[in-house]
């Protein structure tokens, strides 16, 4: 059966009302004033219904599943010849924000989706799958220290979760019960397969393409990281008797090592160095230091790179420790590794921007629900440019012409996914 060709929509129509929709669905908040839309709350109740009612009024079945996500359907229209069972290629994000949030990050995805989702319908395009939008209940780890519940019920890997407790000692399992779910039905959240991949828009939430001057870009790989506690431990003195030569600083000699890591970093292209908490002990202005402990956190997508780099900084760590004769000791806390996206997906998507817009492939230095999803389908990332890197802020936005340029990337790899065009899925 042969596609028949499908009308263009009118993208800068359809952005304004994206807009406009988004601008009413934030006015759905836990605190007046503010974006804040927690984990299974009664404004995330809220925000399905609406969701719900506009996928209705664009003829698209939406439900909430077991786990708490909202999802909206549009069947397959073409009959898959092999397999009766047409595959689903999924587009979501997060519904949740974090505390006096912004508009985009994660809404942007789920919306865009829908958007995408009622414009296929309404155009009559032929689709050899079938598309799902998903929006993820829980993704910014705000109420129980947690993040990706949402995507990791999508997969049946957040059972273990259930009994975590909020600062206010309600369950997981407790809020589920609350918010009107069974939580002994969980596993009937999880996804039935065949899928064809999962793609989520996102804010970029960082510089790289407003440096860049583009609308969007493909993201490449999520990086892994490397957190650490270091401790210096030198010797305490009177800051005023005791000469400079005869000093065991812990934290001069902290502050050498800090300045060798931003110095790795720079010269290193994708990596970046944080020392985001820094303490001196005793920690009184007349005493020198006898003991700085501060953690590091190291993150690139090469995780080789990461690997060899990391040993880099332990040698100098040994090195400043011995010169200035303070003990030095280094612990690993977490490492997590990166997670590259589908290589097959970033190549449709780039094809489909190459009519009349680049995407450049990035790197994503945040954690995101496709790398959840890529344990168990191809995943794939469409970042929008950020103004001023700017997110978790009221202040986050994004503009009109980058979102209808996400449209109209989506739009053509929506029409070529599951066909066998160059450049798109085989
Ligand atoms: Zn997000």
């Amino acid at each position: 059966m042969t596609a028949a060709p499908t009308t263009v929509p009118d993208f800068a129509a359809l952005t304004q009302n994206l807009m406009r929709r988004i601008d009413a669905l934030c006015l759905l908040t836990e605190v007046p004033g503010t974006i804040q839309r927690t984990f299974l709350s009664g404004v995330a109740a809220e925000l399905h219904r609406e969701l719900s009612a506009w996928a209705s009024d664009l003829g698209l079945r939406a439900w909430v599943d077991t786990a708490g996500n909202w999802h909206a359907e549009l069947p397959a229209t073409e009959p898959a010849t092999a397999d009766p069972q047409a595959p689903t290629f999924i587009i979501g994000s997060h519904l949740d924000t974090v505390p006096d949030g912004g508009k985009y990050d994660g809404l942007l995805g789920v919306v865009l989706g829908l958007v995408l989702a009622g414009e296929l319908k309404k155009a009559g395009a032929a689709l050899p799958y079938r598309l799902e939008v998903l929006g993820f209940t829980e993704e910014e780890g705000v109420r129980f220290g947690v993040p990706f519940i949402g995507s990791l019920s999508a997969l049946g890997q957040a059972e273990e979760l259930l009994e975590l407790t909020d600062p206010q000692g309600v369950s997981v399992r407790r809020a589920m019960q609350d918010f009107g779910l069974e939580d002994s039905r969980l596993p009937e959240a999880v996804l039935a397969g065949p899928h064809l991949g999962f793609l989520e828009f996102h804010i970029e939430q960082g510089p790289v393409l407003e440096a860049a001057g583009q609308s969007v870009g493909v993201v490449e790989a999520l990086v892994g990281h490397h957190r650490l506690k270091l401790t210096f431990t030198g010797r305490a003195n009177h800051a005023g008797t005791t000469p400079m030569p005869l000093r065991q600083d812990a934290l001069t000699a902290a502050a050498e090592w800090m300045l060798a890591a931003e110095r790795l970093a720079q010269d290193t292209p994708g990596l970046v160095a944080t020392v985001g908490r820094i303490q001196a002990f005793p920690g009184a202005s007349n005493v020198i230091p006898g003991r700085a402990e501060l953690t590091l956190d190291l993150r690139h997508a090469d995780d080789a790179l990461r690997a060899a780099k990391l040993a880099e900084l332990e040698d100098a760590l040994q090195r400043i420790g011995a010169r200035r004769g303070v003990q030095v000791q280094a612990e690993v806390l977490t490492v997590i590794p990166a997670v590259p996206l589908s290589s097959d997906l970033r190549t449709a998507l780039r094809a489909a921007a190459r009519s009349g817009l680049s995407a450049p492939e990035l790197v994503s230095g945040a954690g995101h629900d496709a790398m959840i999803m890529a344990r168990a389908m191809p995943a794939a990332m469409l970042f929008l440019r950020t103004p001023g890197g700017l997110s978790h802020h009221p202040d986050e936005a994004v503009a009109d012409s980058d979102v209808q340029a996400a449209l109209q990337v989506a739009w053509t790899f929506l029409l070529q996914l599951g066909r066998p065009n160059p450049g798109g899925q085989a």
